[in-house]
């Protein structure tokens, strides 16, 4: 049976300490604000939207939604953004996506400050991971690799297969598990005998959005098993990329969904809006 890697206690952990991070900045007079932009009505990104807020007032980091109309143009989002650019009490600004079709999202993400781009889509911070200098990188890898850090799961040397190469999880974390020394295979909708893949890994990585698609004959006994999956369960509820049921009795450890990789990914975001306050020399 094996270990279930759980993401909530890590999130709880790592809050703390964002909570007296906060506090410290607080007394030197930096007090930490997160924009987050959203345009539409996608009623997943609201609630997406409003939970982060919840989580940042908790910690005690200034929080502020700008809601605008689905009929809004592209211009007008990236004049929102270049006056938060502009903005020194706003550290961190993210876009909620999906945006609306007709407004160009290469050219909204583009136009945040990449010193403030607490959501790692900046081509110039994915131009860090693949050269392995520190930036601001997307929440879902990171949550996946720090899942494993904080579990004293070792990745140098490992083979790490991740099915998928979405441009969110899968191809940024490519470099970053590279990044970690891990000897590094990808999977996709293109590859021949997927199983024959996922059973030569030691970290099998599942970003691929199809519920509980990696069985467990598809894991070598012993794998750590990450799952970023997020899809609905048939019946109700939520289900990730693995059949976590049957995958248990043949992995060593498994993260869950819920409960997993997803727990971390406000706290990640969190812990990026730090990260820039330093990056903009806004402390010590
Ligand atoms: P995406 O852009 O749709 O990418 C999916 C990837 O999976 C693609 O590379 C696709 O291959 C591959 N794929 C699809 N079906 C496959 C199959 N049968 N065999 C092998 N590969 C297959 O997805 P994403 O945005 O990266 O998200 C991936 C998952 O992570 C989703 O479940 C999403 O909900 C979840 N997610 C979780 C969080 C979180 O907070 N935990 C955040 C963001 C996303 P091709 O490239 O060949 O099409």
């Amino acid at each position: 049976m094996a270990i279930i890697i759980e993401g909530r206690k890590i999130a709880a952990s790592m809050r703390m300490e964002i909570k007296e991070e906060v506090t410290r900045l607080k007394e030197q007079g930096v007090v930490p604000k997160l924009a987050v932009v959203l345009v539409g009505d996608d009623p997943a990104s609201l609630v997406y939207a409003r939970s982060k807020e919840g989580s940042c007032k908790k910690l005690g980091i200034d929080y502020e939604l700008y809601v605008r109309p689905g009929t809004v143009s592209g211009d007008e989002v990236i004049a929102l953004i270049d006056r938060l650019n502009k903005e020194d009490s706003t550290h961190g600004i993210m876009i909620e996506l999906p945006l609306p079709k007709g407004i160009d999202k290469q050219k909204v993400l583009e136009s945040v400050l990449p010193v403030k781009d607490v959501d790692g889509v900046h081509p110039i911070n994915r131009g860090f991971i693949l050269s392995g200098v520190d930036g601001l990188f997307p929440a879902t890898p990171l949550s996946c690799i720090e899942i494993m850090l904080q579990n004293g799961i070792e990745i140098t040397g490992k083979h790490a297969v991740l099915v998928g190469r979405g441009e969110t999880v899968g191809k940024p974390l490519i470099f970053m598990m590279l990044n970690q020394n891990a000897t590094v295979t990808v999977c996709h909708t293109r590859t021949k005998d997927l199983s024959y893949h996922t059973r030569q890994a030691d970290i099998l990585i599942a970003a691929v959005g199809k519920a509980r698609m990696i069985t467990a004959g598809m894991i070598k006994p012993g794998a750590v098993v990450i799952d970023a999956g997020i899809n609905e369960a048939e019946g109700g509820g939520l289900c990730g990329d693995v059949d976590f049921e049957n995958a248990v009795k043949v992995a060593g450890a498994i993260t869950p969904v819920p409960g997993g990789v997803g727990s971390l990914t406000t706290v990640m975001i969190q812990k990026n809006l730090l990260k820039a306050i330093k990056l903009q020399g806004r402390r010590p």
